[in-house]
This record gives structure tokens, sequence and C-alpha cells, in this order.
């Protein structure tokens, strides 16, 4: 399995809390092929950074699938908000990319699964699909990894304004720091540490160990991750996506944390 799996990445996009009483389910999201450059992208780069490729019926079966057990029937106004703000297509591109200055594309081995406010698309690459018959599963909860992916990108789909609201800023402890934010109590020095040893687990590709890292870092801080502590987006998105998915979160998190979320994210 390729780090895809595991690592995310986000982008900024604006959101807003007017859902109807309509009972959405997985199945009305789309799915697409990526776009082309031929169809609207505005620099030669980004047919050089990635391509984009049909769903073939196996891989929209595997996805559906890992999918439709976290969502059928389940937080409707969750998913009527991440269709409210637009995101209601999946389009599947042989690898992850990111724009940089002047619109310049480049190819981005390390991820799987994105959500882009530019288009407000959310993007699939080859490394989130092509694990095959033994998926990495989370070292807690045992839960496929891929699922706890997914989710987590949602969420960002869902809010990112929520993440940087100061109720959820002051709930988790994060305290501005220069340009950003850093959590009250833990050392800085600290994190830097286990993100240097997270990045030299994924270059060795040793999943496993980075999985159990990342883990364990956060839960014995009280978060569900290390991933969780770098910046309040990533916090806010992996919180929502624990607390719904590992059924031991209540082991480890505050109540307080776990009832804020089942209040004004996952219902
Ligand atoms: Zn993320």
């Amino acid at each position: 399995m390729k780090p895809g799996n595991i690592l995310t990445i986000l982008i900024f996009l604006s959101t807003s809390h007017s859902w109807g009483s309509t009972q959405f389910t997985f199945k009305d999201f789309k799915f697409s092929p990526g776009k082309t450059c031929e169809t609207g992208w505005i620099d030669s780069s980004f047919c050089e950074a990635t391509m984009p490729k049909p769903w073939t019926e196996s891989e929209y079966q595997a996805m559906s699938t890992l999918i439709a057990t976290v969502y059928e029937g389940k937080l409707p106004h969750f998913l009527a908000q991440i269709l409210e703000n637009g995101f209601d297509t999946f389009y599947r591109y042989s690898f992850s990319f990111q724009r940089r200055d002047q619109n310049k594309y480049e190819r981005l081995d390390f991820v799987g699964l994105w959500v882009w406010g530019v288009d407000k698309s959310i993007n699939i690459a080859d490394g989130i699909l092509n694990s095959g018959d033994s998926p990495l599963l989370d070292p807690y909860s045992k839960i496929d990894i891929r699922v706890f992916s997914v989710f987590h990108e949602m969420v960002h789909a869902f809010s990112m304004k929520l993440a940087e609201s100061k109720e959820f800023l002051d709930l988790i402890g994060w305290v501005p720091e220069g340009t950003g934010h850093i959590i009250r109590g833990i050392a800085p020095e600290e994190m830097v540490l286990a993100m240097t040893q997270m990045k030299k687990l994924s270059n060795e590709k040793k999943y496993e160990e980075l999985l159990k890292l990342n883990r364990e870092f956060g839960i014995k801080h009280g978060f569900p991750s290390a991933y969780s502590m770098t910046i309040p987006q990533e916090c806010f998105a992996d919180l929502a996506a624990y607390i719904y998915l590992d059924p031991k979160v209540d082991e480890y998190l505050k109540p307080e944390w776990i009832a804020w979320f089942r209040k004004n994210v996952l219902n």
C-alpha cells in the first residue's frame, strides 16, 4: 500500500449551514474521470503531473462497498452540508497533484485522496484503491485505514470554517503562535521529533509502523493521532473521523470533545 492512503492534504473551502430535511446517502455522490488540461486547466504542467482515469467497474464497486457501511442511512446533515458546499463528485486520477506559484502543477506521490476547494472536487489517486485484499488496518479499531482516509477528507469538505472557529480552537487548546497555532501544553520539539520519525518511516515504506506511531503518539497526549496535532484543520478532520469510526474513542478522548463533535458535525 502506498502512503497516500494515510496522508491527506486540505485546501480552502467555504461553507454555510442551511441544510434541508432531505435524507442523503452516499449514492447521491457522482463518480467521474478526472479533469484534463483540455477541459479548462490553464497550464500544460497539469498533464505532466497527473492523468485522468475512468473509474473501472471494480474500483467503483470497491469504493462503494468501502464507504456504504459508513454513510448509508446515517449522518444526513453531514452529507447534506457536503453536497450543499458543492462537493458532489469523486474524480479519478493516476496521481495526486498540487498547484504551485504561477499555476504550475506538480505531482504529489504521497497523497492518495484529497479535496480541492478550487473546483469543489473530491479526488482519488491510484494509491487509495490499489491496496488489494490486504489493506492496512487502524492499529486500534482494526478498521480499514482507507475508510478513515475517505471520512477525514469528507470532513474537510463539510467545513473548514468550523475548524478555524474560536469555539473549536478553545475547546481543544489551540493557541496562536507565529503565523499558525500550537497546542497548549505540548512541547513543539516533541512534535518535531514525532513528525521526523514518521517521515522516516514513510520514506522507508514502513507503513504499519508509521500508523502505529501516529496513533500511539496522539493517544499518549489525549488526541487520536500525531497528525491531528499538526494544525487545527487536520485536528478537526481527524477528530471527527476517529470519533465516528473508532468504537474505543472514549478510552482516550475527552468526553466534552466527543460531545461537541456529535452535536456540531456528526449528525
Ligand atoms: Zn486532511
